[in-house]
């Protein structure tokens, strides 16, 4: 890694490229069929980054669904009958204004290339009303066609019209469909909510900004299904059940932004959106959705599919289609929101260092143990057995990708530190001869401060766990 001096250091998209280069050098992320030149717009997870990914989808489904009595979890097909989405919308309104140059025959988002070009104005400073013009050779652009983006396939042996599928563009519709399954099997009163986590697919016209706008990715949804004369108020409360994730997981509330969509740009289904838009090193960009969706999608899947997807109300004898307050969740972005909060330069003990200042309950490792000396293997064993013992406490608090506790003895110290700061551990524990010989416990090192205490063996599962809740 090469620092570049300081008054070179504040450009934002260095910024980005750094933290990139991190992602790849450390085993976070890497571009998706990269020896093979790539495939635009699909990112590869490696251990650190699926561990980081799975930490912050386990907590989201402890605190939306887990921690709740009125939800009920899903795991859809991804692949469904096209019907519904005809149904939703999608096969005749998701769709983008495609532009192509005329010279070079690249293509683009029309509505990226307005805000682009009016915002990088750099007579004025602001934004400016002209014709468009090709960002790569400045050639002229053609007219703007619709570009739907679903990506087709077809189910079974036999192509024709009916054997058309779509990858899934968003995971709210295989709740849809579920409605009255979840209705018949469990009777749940209202209010009460659908959830799930799963991937994702749009064939953008120009991925870009990393994961921030990807091809192939994953969502957290829930449906939450309310009675329609209560929907401001539930509108309300999970605008702050959304903040107070936002919180939770590590985003500094001055890079949080609410944005409420104006009428016009409002998708077909909502009657309000609120968007949290998060600075990114490119700039302030959508996060999280929460829309209020009506009852359109239940009433237009009873419609199209003839099966009746209304609610009985025992009490008061009504009978009525829900009402749904959607809060969306992209798991990707939040990855990229939190790697980018979490990035940090500065310098220790005279040297520049890069850390990653995650939250410790999505931190990838929590523990690091090493020995202080690779080479004793009185040390060395010694390690191994705190090892073994932090691990058995800490690792089944996470599931696959890497593990909660990391033992390692490669290099010397400053070396391993280095290494556990890029990753975002945040605790590192040392064990040298003043353990062994009086029994002085182990030192435990805190990521952020690269304060370093003694602790005494005894109570190093409690100090730690104290530590990282
Ligand atoms: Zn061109």
């Amino acid at each position: 890694m090469i620092f570049m001096k300081k008054e070179k250091r504040n450009s934002q998209s260095d910024i980005m490229e750094s933290i990139i280069s991190l992602c790849k050098r450390r085993g976070f992320i890497y571009q998706g069929s990269e020896i093979y030149g790539g495939l635009a717009g699909t990112w590869d997870y490696g251990p650190y980054g699926l561990a980081l990914k799975n930490n912050i989808k386990n907590l989201w489904w402890k605190r939306f669904v887990d921690d709740r009595d009125d939800m009920y979890g899903m795991d859809a097909a991804i692949l469904m009958n096209q019907k519904a989405w005809q149904a939703s919308g999608h096969v005749g309104g998701f769709s983008d204004p495609l532009v192509e140059c005329s010279k070079c025959k690249h293509r683009f988002r029309e509505d990226q290339l307005e805000s682009q070009q009016q915002r990088s104005d750099p007579k004025t400073g602001g934004p400016k009303v002209r014709s468009l013009s090709c960002p790569d050779c400045g050639g002229a652009l053609g007219p703007a066609r619709q570009f739907n983006m679903m990506f087709k396939t077809t189910v079974g042996a036999v192509e024709s019209e009916d054997s058309i599928s779509y990858l899934r563009p968003e995971t709210a519709q295989g709740m849809f469909v579920n409605f009255k399954n979840i209705i018949d099997s469990f009777h749940p009163k209202l209010p009460f909510g659908m959830a799930q986590i799963g991937k994702a697919f749009r064939n953008e016209i120009a991925p870009r900004d990393f994961l921030f706008r990807a091809r192939e990715f994953e969502q957290m949804e829930v449906e939450y299904f309310i009675r329609p004369e209560e929907w401001e108020k539930q509108f309300d409360i999970w605008e702050k059940i959304r903040m107070d994730w936002c919180l939770e997981i590590g985003l500094p509330k001055d890079k949080i932004h609410i944005r409420e969509h104006a009428k016009e740009e409002l998708s077909h289904y909502s009657k309000r959106t609120t968007d949290i838009e998060f600075d990114y090193p490119f700039g302030q960009k959508e996060l999280y959705g929460l829309a209020y969706r009506t009852d359109f999608d239940l009433k237009a899947h009873s419609s199209t599919s003839g099966v009746d997807l209304s609610y009985f109300d025992e009490e008061t004898k009504e009978r009525f289609i829900p009402h749904v307050i959607e809060p969306s969740v992209g798991v990707d972005r939040t990855v990229l929101a939190v790697l980018s909060s979490a990035y940090v330069e500065d310098e220790m003990g005279g040297e520049k260092r890069i850390y990653l200042k995650f939250a410790p309950a999505i931190a990838p490792v929590k523990v690091a143990v090493f020995p202080l000396l690779k080479n004793k293997p009185e040390l060395v064993k010694k390690a191994r057995e705190i090892y073994a013992l932090l691990k058995k406490e800490f690792n089944s608090s996470t599931s696959l990708g890497a593990g909660a506790v990391e033992f390692d003895d490669n290099g010397n110290i400053g070396k391993r530190y280095r290494r556990q700061d890029e990753i975002g551990t945040p605790y590192c524990v040392t064990i040298d001869f003043d353990t062994l010989e009086k029994g002085a416990g182990v030192t435990v090192r805190d990521r952020d401060s690269g304060k370093q205490e003694r602790v005494g063996e005894g109570e190093l599962v409690k100090y730690i766990s104290g530590k990282i809740g």
